[in-house]
C-alpha cells in the first residue's frame, strides 16, 4: 500500500512538539487501513480501545492491558478486533487474536508499510495494536 500522509517527515519526529503531528498522522492512517480492510472480501473489524485518558495514569496507575509511556496515553494507537470468514450465514465471523494468523500477518505489515513509524503489535505478542512510535515507545 503507498502511503499518502508524506507530510510528517520521519527524520524529524522524535520530539515531544512533534505529537500533535504524530496524532493528525496516526488518525489519517488509521483512515486509510480501515478504508484498506473494507476491500477484503469476509473480513471486518471491531474498533475496540484507542486513547486512555491522561486522568488513567496520572497517579502512575498503569493497570491496563497499555504499555507505560505507550501510544494508547498519546493518541496514537488503538486497538481493533479482527474477525474472518463473515458471510451472510454468519455475518460475526470467527474473531482472530493470534498474530500469526494469516489476515493478521496481511493486514499487520500494510500497516507497518504505510508510514515508517507505523507499529504493528504482532511484533510483541500484541496482534490488535497498531500505532506510531514515539520516543521509542509503540
Ligand atoms: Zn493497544
Amino acid at each position: 500500500m503507498t502511503p499518502r500522509a508524506t507530510y510528517l517527515d520521519p527524520k524529524a519526529v522524535n520530539s515531544s512538539s512533534k505529537l500533535l503531528l504524530k496524532q493528525h498522522l496516526f488518525s489519517q492512517l488509521i483512515g486509510e487501513w480501515l478504508r484498506f480492510v473494507s476491500t477484503l472480501i469476509g473480513v471486518r473489524v471491531a474498533l475496540s480501545e484507542g486513547h486512555v485518558a491522561i486522568t488513567d495514569a496520572r497517579d502512575g496507575d498503569h493497570d491496563g492491558p497499555h504499555l507505560k509511556r505507550g501510544g494508547h496515553y498519546k493518541k496514537i494507537a488503538k486497538d481493533v478486533d479482527l474477525f474472518v470468514d463473515c458471510t451472510d450465514v454468519n455475518p460475526g465471523g470467527v474473531y482472530v487474536s493470534a498474530g500469526s494468523h494469516p489476515m493478521w500477518k496481511l493486514l499487520g505489515e500494510t500497516w507497518e508499510s504505510m508510514h515508517p513509524l507505523c507499529r504493528w503489535g504482532g511484533r510483541f505478542n500484541d496482534a490488535n495494536h497498531l500505532s506510531l512510535e514515539d520516543e521509542g515507545v509503540a
